[in-house]
């Protein structure tokens, strides 16, 4: 992410390159026309004074021939002397004088003089001895250097008289194009460095906002929105700074924003009682709340990735796109034969209006105590209709019997009757028991606590029962303190819940059995026995009679007039006296029923 573009691949070099190239060919384009204009300038002009001087002398030379025709010597020096006054200043160039029988009269070079004398082999001077003149531009065979070659006929009235050769250098003026075209390339040179400087230059007041700009978006990709980047100018680079530092303010808006919703949504799901996992379009977890992993027992570590009908062992019954249509509520059950564990689970589908979905999001919560109170309200009410059933079948056929006769029967009218009567007693018990147990139930009741002496209210009750077991030859044992000790208890409540544990006791006791209550003071806690040497209870009875209707031997229970609702009611209100009740028993040798309450330090004030 972070590779620095290297320089040839830079704006900073492209830039070079074109500014480079652009001031090149201008100076290229400007130097070539520059250079061939001036040569042909100079050419020109070089051509002109040539001409000029070749017309000057022609003209001379024709008077002095005329004039020392015969005087051959005098002739020969006043030519000699022309032709040094007119092109003495020329080094590199030849002029020569022929006159009319094509021999070489006089020549400028000095190093030439063997060829005055001599017949011109010209063919150019021969021309012009007929009255031609020519012009032409030659290569030295040798140097390589070129000439103006220029061969003039020397005319006077009576025709030409001779004829003027000139062959003249022109490398003065190539040398000095040569030296104005080496200055041109090394002007070219320093105007391409300095431009070169320039640019960078330039290209750098472009290039480090856009790196600026570069930097910040790194920046941003980390998260970091602090920075803003600074604006050079006002110009468009300026402006797509600005914009740029808007753009950040409302990215960190936005992020935070974002982030803030997460969080919500994470700590919503955190400290959610119901199970959230989400999943993608294909069914696969990506998300599971705490509350999920703990319902389910998985890891989301170990299940993310996996296939949602998978975790929630749904793959048998439902394929993922039946989870997708199910708009009711699935019972996930995880029962053991131990413990009963049942989930519900509710799917909504995640999809952008008229889009593909996107995920699933299933919600989940633990329905098994809401199931078991559920299944309890039902027992509860099939119990009731049962218990009253009973009581009522058996009235009405005792009652169809005395309406058909038995009435005037001496002895099975009153029994029938009798029957009548107890079976209605039952059923009011149980109406009782039902109304307690509803008032209990709905915190429909208070409970007026007193501080009371245990041990003398457990002695008034043994003397009550003590009548009526005389009948039955059951003797009561009481190891109880003579030590006052006291609990805060509601008496009517408490006398209640003793003189059913007595009762059942007194009930399910063979003749002449003992029970034995006992009164024991632990700490801050005083415990109640009622041991009896019954029947017993069997060992998987034994936590169930504290339950609504629960009975261990149904039949016997309802011969004994138990309405099965007894100990129900004994437990609720050693609850409610922040108490505890259990059952003790070896299964055919007897029965304890232990509760506690809490001990009641009585101040000496208050005795
Ligand atoms: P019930 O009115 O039928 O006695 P309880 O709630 O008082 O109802 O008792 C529930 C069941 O517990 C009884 O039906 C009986 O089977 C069993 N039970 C209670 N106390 C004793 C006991 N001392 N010995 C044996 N079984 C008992």
């Amino acid at each position: 992410m972070d590779r620095k573009v290297g320089f040839f691949k830079s704006i900073q070099f492209k830039l070079i390159i074109i500014y480079v190239l652009i001031i090149f060919i201008a100076i290229q384009i400007i130097g070539v026309y520059f250079t061939k204009q001036l040569e042909r300038q100079l050419v020109t002009n070089y051509f002109e004074m040539l001409d000029e001087r070749a017309n000057l002398l022609s003209f001379n030379l024709a008077q002095e021939m005329t004039k020392n025709k015969d005087d051959r010597s005098a002739l020969t020096s006043n030519i000699n002397r022309l032709l040094r006054d007119t092109f003495s200043l020329e080094q590199q160039s030849e002029v020569q004088v022929i006159d009319q029988n094509r021999v070489v009269v006089s020549t400028s070079n000095l190093s030439n003089r063997h060829i005055v004398g001599q017949q011109s082999t010209e063919v150019r001077v021969k021309r012009a001895l007929l009255g031609n003149k020519f012009e032409d531009v030659l290569r030295d065979p040798i140097t390589g250097h070129r000439m103006r070659v220029l061969a003039v006929p020397i005319k006077t009235d009576d025709g030409p008289v001779g004829a003027l050769y000139i062959e003249a250098s022109m490398e003065d003026i190539y040398s000095q194009i040569r030296q104005i075209n080496s200055i041109l390339l090394s002007g070219t040179f320093i105007a391409l460095i300095i431009s070169s400087v320039l640019v960078i230059l330039v290209a750098r007041t472009i290039t480090s906002p856009i790196m600026d700009m570069r930097k910040q978006t790194m920046r941003m990709g980390r998260g970091d929105f602090t920075n803003q980047v600074k604006v050079y100018s006002v110009d468009e680079i300026g402006q797509l700074a600005t914009s740029f530092n808007d753009l950040t303010m409302k990215l960190q808006d936005a992020t935070l924003t974002r982030d803030r919703e997460q969080k919500r949504l994470k700590s919503v799901l955190t400290h959610m009682t119901d199970g959230v996992i989400a999943t993608d379009q294909n069914g696969r977890i990506i998300l599971m709340n705490k509350r999920a992993e703990e319902l389910l027992s998985v890891s989301s570590k170990a299940v993310t990735g996996q296939l949602l009908p998978d975790v929630l062992q749904l793959s048998d019954t439902f394929a993922l796109y039946d989870l997708y249509e199910h708009s009711d509520s699935v019972l996930l059950d995880f029962s053991t034969k131990e413990e009963e564990y049942l989930l519900e689970a509710n799917f909504s589908v995640i999809q952008e209006k008229d889009g593909p979905i996107n995920g699933l999001i299933t919600v989940l919560h633990d329905v098994t105590e809401q199931e078991k109170i559920e299944h309890e309200r039902r027992e509860f009410v099939a119990n009731v209709s049962h218990e009253l059933r009973t009581p009522l079948t058996t009235m009405k056929s005792y009652l169809e019997a005395l309406e058909d006769g038995a009435m005037s029967d001496q002895e099975l009218g009153p029994r029938f009757l009798s029957v009548t009567q107890n079976e209605t007693e039952r059923m009011i018990r149980l109406v009782n028991d039902l109304l307690q147990l509803s008032k209990i139930d709905s915190h429909d009741y208070k409970l007026k606590f007193e501080p009371i002496d245990l041990g003398l209210f457990l002695h008034d009750i043994i003397d009550r029962f003590e009548m009526i077991a005389q009948e039955k030859h059951i003797t009561f044992k009481r190891k109880i303190p003579s030590k006052p000790t006291y609990a805060k208890i509601a008496t009517d409540k408490m006398t209640q819940v003793i003189d059913n544990v007595i009762s059942n006791a007194m009930k399910y006791s063979p003749e002449g059995g003992n029970i034995t209550i006992a009164l024991l003071h632990q700490g801050h806690q005083l415990q109640v026995s009622i041991k009896d040497e019954g029947m017993g209870i069997p060992r998987e009875s034994q936590g169930k009679i504290f339950d609504r209707f629960y009975r261990v031997d149904k039949a016997r229970a309802r011969s004994v007039g138990g309405t099965g609702l007894g100990l129900a009611i004994a437990k609720e209100l050693i609850h409610a006296h922040k108490g505890e009740i259990w059952a003790e028993s070896e299964y055919g040798k007897g029965t304890t029923i232990f509760f506690t309450l809490p001990y009641y330090a009585m101040k000496e004030d208050e005795r």
